[in-house]
């Protein structure tokens, strides 16, 4: 039967079948050897299919349907190793806070970088809208128009308070939305309140197939009551860079993709070369200089990883 990965542990594959039932699942020898750069050869979010054991009950993945689409991040363990978050994503969901704790506009830039690396429409959440007030609410105000004005959604809620959550309910509906965001800015909180009931579940099906493992760093996926699936990456604290070349780290910066043209040299990265239209837009605040100086920070980490791969 066809299904859809909703949680795995290295070794066990949670699989949602098509009408709806559990099945625990082994892959095949085979799947392991196909990309050797590849850490999981199947993650959250994949689309498989399965078979029963007859003799002994146990179920295995056959076969792996081919990816929309998936994010990865570099193997903790294996620099040239990919790791695959999650698959077959329709969008992605940042929460971030102002305070408690404070997520910065570079780590919100590098979660973008990644979004728009692999075309997934991306969405900023601010969260604990409750704890806002004063400095904190003109900090809020300005992150978001940096973000607006480049042409990114940006919500603001209470997901403790179940405030403004109908919205944000409705765009996830029918759709396989990633949730990331550092911990402790209330990624759970946010799926509980969406998903009544659904830290019960999760915790059964930990206590029976995973003991002793690793489960809170895997993603996993849930069912949205009204359909659709939530994917939630807990311990992923960084995307992390991706495995590209310097001169295109502007072309995931969606305000600065805009203009690459412009630019005198088409290999430009926009640090000092001549006549570069991205520093003029800077320099005509078109361009927020905060996001140049993330771009900048990124620019250089990119550079400094080609340089490791190369050593
Ligand atoms: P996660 O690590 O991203 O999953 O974050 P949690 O959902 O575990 O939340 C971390 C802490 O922030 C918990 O103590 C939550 O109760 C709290 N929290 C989550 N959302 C809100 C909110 O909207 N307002 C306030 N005041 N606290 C929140
Ligand atoms: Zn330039």
């Amino acid at each position: 039967m066809k299904g859809r990965v909703i949680k795995s542990t290295g070794s066990w594959y949670l699989v949602r079948l098509e009408d709806g039932t559990l099945l625990n699942c082994r892959i095949k020898g085979k799947f392991r050897l196909e990309d050797e750069k590849l850490t999981n050869p199947v993650a959250v979010g994949d689309e498989v299919w399965t078979e029963r054991e007859p003799s002994d009950g146990t179920a295995m993945i056959t076969e792996l349907l081919p990816r929309r689409n998936y994010i990865s991040r570099q193997s903790p363990r294996h620099k040239q190793a990919r790791h695959i978050i999650a698959a077959n994503i329709d969008q992605a969901f940042l929460i971030a806070t102002i305070a408690y704790p404070r997520t910065s506009t570079g780590f919100i830039d590098r979660f973008l970088l990644t979004t728009e690396a692999y075309h997934i429409p991306a969405h900023i959440l601010f969260n604990k809208l409750d704890l806002i007030e004063g400095n904190t609410l003109r900090k809020l105000e300005a992150i978001e128009h940096i973000y607006r004005s480049i042409g990114y959604p940006v919500h603001r809620l209470s997901a403790l308070n179940q405030q403004h959550l109908e919205k944000l309910v409705d765009l996830m509906t029918g759709k396989t939305t990633l949730l990331a965001g550092h911990s402790g800015v209330g990624k759970s909180t946010f799926i509980n309140a969406v998903i009544p009931g659904v830290q019960q579940k999760t915790a059964e099906v930990s206590r029976v197939h995973h003991k002793g493992t690793h489960a809170t760093t895997f993603a996993e996926m849930f069912q949205l009551p009204g359909g659709g699936f939530v994917i939630d990456t807990p311990g992923v604290k960084e995307f992390g860079l991706l495995d590209i070349e310097p001169s295109e780290v502007s072309h995931y910066f969606k305000e600065m993709r805009e203009v690459l043209d412009k630019c005198r040299f088409n290999n430009c990265l926009h640090v000092n070369e001549p006549h570069c239209a991205v520093k003029a837009l800077v320099e005509e605040g078109k361009i927020h200089e905060e996001r140049y100086r993330n771009y900048l920070k990124i620019l250089e980490d990119c550079k400094a990883t080609r340089q490791e791969q190369y050593d």
